[in-house]
């Protein structure tokens, strides 16, 4: 690890992934901004208040530019500000452009006017098609336009604009990550493991949707901080702007996470089929993405690998949630 160095701006540094990002460039000796809404916040930010290192702005970053703040004098900008699950983006369907694009634009401007490097978070939602994802590959735009696509839209676009800015004195990058997961994610945005796991702990049914034979690879939230903190530099300098972080060793069946969650819980919970349309409501869809798996090419060429496996991933995650209640999720449908 290099000497302790400058501030790092991290937008959503209240949520599941900002948050693990914030603690991850505090423990490598770096000061902190976060900017978040708290509109996502899976925490209130006080500890980060009252860190001396930490400065915490509660505003949306667009609201915070459009009022005449920059970001001067900052070591680089993380972009994890988002709505993100797919419970979530229900409720901004039809807004979710004007939601991405509206922060990433202004961000993007900021960045080049500082001339401070940037990192955008996008989602492996984009490729729209099942399978080994590889960034060279081309991407699917499916024209059935559920809130899911038009969430993967606007993370392409925004993609893009980072990629094109390059031209304008940009340094920029955007990682695709690929079901994180850990302590502080909730299960209010519909997400699997802290669904299952706040499950077994209290021993209610485990709701394994659209049949169970969905496959996902599940990455640690350290692993991804990682990712950052150790190779951001190299990938500013490579010629791949965008960049899947994920952990295809960590691949599972929902049907065979279900079975796994009960069994290293010791858990009496039955596991049960459930329609997600009828916990999320009518609008809820599955990812495009039946079998979503990372292939990391571009990633493991910076030298980086991810180490969590999926059991200890289990263990932390339910480790968290046996300390705490899950308090964004008291009013969440499962
Ligand atoms: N899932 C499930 N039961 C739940 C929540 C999710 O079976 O209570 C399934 C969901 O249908 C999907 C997978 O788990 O196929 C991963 O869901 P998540 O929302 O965590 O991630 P994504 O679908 O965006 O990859």
């Amino acid at each position: 690890m290099g000497a302790p160095s400058g501030e790092v701006i991290v937008t959503g540094g209240l949520g599941f992934i900002g948050s693990h990002l914030v603690d991850a460039y505090l423990e490598a000796g770096h000061r902190v901004t976060i900017i978040d809404s708290s509109t996502g916040a899976v925490i209130d930010g006080k500890d980060y208040d009252r860190d001396p290192r930490c400065t915490v702005i509660r505003q949306r970053v667009e609201d915070y530019l459009a009022a005449g703040g920059d970001f001067a004098g900052a070591d680089r900008v993380i972009h994890a500000a988002s709505y993100v699950g797919p419970a979530s983006i229900l409720s901004r369907a039809g807004r979710l452009g004007h939601d991405i694009i509206g922060s990433t634009a202004p961000v993007i401007d900021a960045c080049i006017g500082a001339g401070t490097p940037m990192c955008l978070f996008s989602s492996a939602e984009v490729y729209g098609r099942s399978g080994l994802l590889d960034e060279k590959d081309d991407i699917v735009v499916p024209t059935h336009y559920n809130t899911r696509i038009e969430y993967a839209i606007a993370k392409t676009l925004a993609e893009a604009m980072v990629t094109n800015s390059r031209q304008h004195g940009l340094r920029g990058i955007v990682i695709r990550p690929f079901n994180v997961a850990g302590a502080r994610q909730s299960r209010a945005g519909g997400f699997v493991m802290p669904t299952f796991v706040q499950q077994a702990l209290a021993g209610k049914p485990i709701t394994v949707f659209a049949g169970g034979e969905q496959v996902r690879a599940f990455i640690a939230a350290s692993d991804l901080t990682r990712f950052l903190i150790e190779h951001m530099d190299a990938a500013l300098d490579s010629d791949d702007t965008v960049i899947n972080v994920g952990n295809p060793a960590n691949a599972i069946t929902i049907m065979g996470l279900a079975h796994q969650v009960k069994k290293l819980l010791g858990s009496a919970s039955p596991i049960v089929g459930v329609d997600g349309r009828s916990v999320h409501g009518p609008h809820y869809a599955e990812a495009e993405s039946f079998h979503k798996i990372p292939a990391l090419r571009a990633a493991t060429s910076l030298g980086w690998q991810p180490r969590i496996a999926l059991d200890e991933l289990i263990l932390s995650t339910a480790a968290y949630y046996r300390a705490r209640e899950d308090r964004r999720a008291v009013n969440a449908p499962l």
